[in-house]
């Protein structure tokens, strides 16, 4: 189940659409017509235009590309916080927006 993970990407096209699809089926014939940036691919039983397609990514990626649009921010260890906190510049602590920090 971890392997199918790891070889997991997500399809993003322009208009949001999310397609997963095992990293083995994304073929030769597909990165080149993303290259040339002209044709369409075929993925069960359906036809997108390479046009449309904004890039092959891991579920990390995208799944970090979410928490932004959302206001998610990211520390340095890789944590995320929520829109709603922020980190005391004294001490670090992570304190609600528009509070300040009891301890600085
Ligand atoms: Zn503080």
């Amino acid at each position: 189940m971890k392997n199918v993970t790891k070889n997991l990407r997500i399809i993003v096209t322009r208009s949001g659409m999310e397609i997963p699809i095992e990293n083995e089926r994304l073929t030769l014939e597909y990165r080149k017509k993303l290259d040339q940036m002209q044709g369409f691919i075929h993925i069960d039983g359906e036809d997108i235009n390479i046009k449309d397609i904004v890039g092959t990514f891991k579920p990390d990626t995208v799944d970090a590309m979410h928490r932004r649009k959302r206001g998610e921010w990211q520390d340095e260890n890789g944590q995320w916080y929520s829109r709603d906190v922020h980190r005391c510049p004294g001490c670090g602590n992570i304190i609600p927006k528009g509070k300040v920090c009891g301890n600085c």
